[in-house]
C-alpha cells in the first residue's frame, strides 16, 4: 500500500529534475497530512483538549496544534465531531490462534492442527486487531516462532497488522502450563518448538535460543494455568532459583520479562525475581501488592475474557475441570483488580486475546471501569503505561511530536463511556490510514 505513492514520488522527482545528478538531488519531502477532530484525549496530561490538529510527515507526528491552521500543502483528514486518541496497545495477545477455530471439538484443534495452520490464519487475526484500533501489541507465547515470522511480515509491509513485540515459545516446567502434552498418553509426542525447560542451565539456554531467533521479550510460566490440564490453578511451577535465572538471563540480553502467574505465591516469587510484568495477577494478596509497588512491577489483569470463557467454552468441548477453574478464578481476579487500583499499583492493559476472539480487545475497558478505574485510567493503561512497560515511550502510546502517527478516533466521549472504544471509526498506523468510517 505504501509502495505506490513512494514509487510515484520518485518517478515525478526524476522527471522534474532530469538534469540534476541523482546523488545531489534533494530527497523528496515526505507527504504532509493534517488530521482534524473535535477532541483529543491527552493521555500524558490526563486531560481532554478541543480542536486538535495533528500534523504528520511520513510515519511520524511532527506537531499537535490547536489554532485550526492547516499547514500549506498538507492533505487534510477531517474527522468532524470525533475524539482522537493514540493508537491503543494490548500487552497480552496470542495472534496465532482464535477460539472460533474450535468448533465443538477441543481435541481436534489440539491433535490435528499444526503451526502451519496457525501461520495461515494469524494474518487475519492481526488485521482484525489493527482494525479494532490496537496499533501495537505484545504477543506473549506462540509455538514454532510463528509470532516472529508474523511480526517480520508486518514490519516488511507484506501484510497489514499492528506493531508487534513477540516472545516466541514461553518457557515453563515439564508438566506445566507451557507443556502441551500434559495429560496425554506418554506415547504421544509433539515435535514442535516449545519452551519447556527445567533447571537453571536449561532455562538460560532456552532464553538464549529465543533471543537468537528474534524474540523481543521473554515470557515464562511462573504458575499453573486455567486453560491447561494441571489440577492446580495457582501453584508455582518454577523454583525461586529458576525464576531468578529466567530474569537474570533475559535482562542480560536486554529483554524484558513477562511472567504468567495466577497464584499468590507464584506472583510474589516472580516479582522477587525481578520480572517486568505479572500477567493475569488473579489471586494476588496484600503482600504481593506491596512487593509489586516496591519493585515497580506492572500488573496486568485480563479481566474481560472470563465472560467469554464461561459463555462459550463448554460448547466448544473444553474439559469440565477447566470451566470450573475459570469460575473460581474469574470473580476473584476482578476483586483483586479493584484492590490493585485502590492501592495505586502500576497497571497496564493486556487481554489474552486469542482466548476470546481477536478484535474484541476493547471490551476489557468497560470491565476495568466497572471494577474501579476511571475511563482515563483505563485508557492510560492501554497507552502511556503500556508503552512504558514495552520500553516504547517516545514512540507509541501518546499523540505528541516525534511519536509514530498511530491514531484512532471514535464518535462519542470515551471519558464518559469508555465502551465507545469498542467501535473505533478511524485507525491510522505509522501515517497509513488502515480504515476510516468517519469520512466527511
Ligand atoms: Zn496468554
Amino acid at each position: 500500500m505504501r509502495l505506490l505513492p513512494i514509487v510515484t514520488a520518485i518517478a515525478l522527482g526524476l522527471g522534474a529534475s532530469a538534469a540534476v545528478v541523482a546523488d545531489d538531488a534533494p530527497a523528496p519531502a515526505p507527504t504532509r497530512v493534517a488530521v482534524r477532530a473535535a477532541h483529543l484525549v491527552d493521555v500524558k496530561a490526563g486531560t481532554q483538549r478541543d480542536n486538535p490538529l495533528v500534523i504528520i510527515e511520513g510515519d511520524r507526528i511532527t506537531e499537535v496544534r490547536y489554532d485550526g491552521q492547516v499547514p500549506a500543502g498538507a492533505r487534510l483528514i477531517d474527522l468532524g465531531d470525533a475524539t482522537l486518541l493514540p493508537g491503543l496497545i494490548d500487552c497480552h495477545v496470542h495472534l496465532t490462534g482464535d477460539p472460533t477455530e474450535i468448533k465443538g471439538d477441543y481435541y481436534e484443534a489440539v491433535l490435528k492442527r499444526t503451526s502451519i495452520d496457525a501461520a495461515i490464519l494469524s494474518p487475519t487475526y492481526a488485521k482484525r486487531t489493527l482494525d479494532a484500533g490496537f496499533t501495537t501489541v505484545r504477543n506473549v507465547g506462540a509455538d514454532d516462532y510463528v509470532d516472529i515470522s508474523l511480526r517480520d511480515a508486518i514490519n516488511r509491509g507484506d501484510i497489514p497488522g499492528p506493531r508487534m513485540l513477540v516472545s516466541g515459545p514461553p518457557l515453563g516446567a515439564t508438566g506445566g502450563h507451557a507443556d502441551g502434552t500434559t495429560g496425554f498418553s506418554p506415547w504421544i509426542e509433539f515435535h514442535d518448538v516449545n519452551g519447556v525447560a527445567d533447571g537453571v542451565d536449561a532455562i538460560r539456554h532456552r532464553v538464549r535460543e529465543n533471543v537468537k531467533h528474534g524474540a523481543d521479550v521473554i515470557k515464562f510460566m511462573a504458575s499453573a494455568g486455567v486453560l491447561s490440564a494441571e489440577t492446580s490453578v495457582g501453584a508455582p511451577q518454577y523454583s525461586q532459583e529458576e525464576m531468578n535465572a529466567v530474569v537474570d538471563e533475559a535482562h542480560r540480553w536486554g529483554k524484558k520479562v513477562a511472567a504468567h502467574a495466577h497464584g499468590a505465591e507464584a506472583i510474589k516469587m516472580a516479582i522477587r525475581a525481578g520480572v517486568d510484568s505479572v500477567e493475569h495477577s488473579s489471586l494476588i494478596d496484600d503482600e504481593g501488592l506491596k512487593l509489586a509497588k516496591q519493585h515497580g512491577t506492572y500488573l496486568d489483569f485480563d479481566v474481560y475474557n472470563d465472560d467469554y470463557i464461561l459463555a462459550e467454552y463448554a460448547k466448544k468441548g473444553f474439559p469440565a475441570s477447566t470451566i470450573e477453574k475459570e469460575k473460581m478464578v474469574g470473580r476473584l481476579q476482578r476483586e483483586n483488580f479493584q484492590r490493585a487500583v485502590k492501592a495505586g499499583e502500576k497497571m497496564t492493559f493486556g487481554t489474552d486475546a486469542g482466548v476470546y476472539p481477536h478484535g474484541w480487545n476493547a471490551k476489557q475497558f468497560a470491565i476495568m471501569t466497572k471494577w474501579g478505574m476511571t475511563p482515563m485510567q483505563a485508557i492510560q493503561a492501554a497507552t502511556v503505561n503500556a508503552a512504558d512497560l514495552l520500553g516504547m515511550t517516545g514512540k507509541v502510546g501518546a499523540v505528541a511530536p516525534g511519536y509514530y502517527a498511530d491514531l484512532v478516533a471514535v464518535n462519542g466521549d470515551p471519558l464518559k463511556d469508555v465502551s465507545v472504544l469498542e467501535h473505533v471509526g478511524f485507525v491510522m498506523k505509522g501515517g497509513d490510514v488502515d480504515r476510516n468510517d468517519l469520512k466527511r
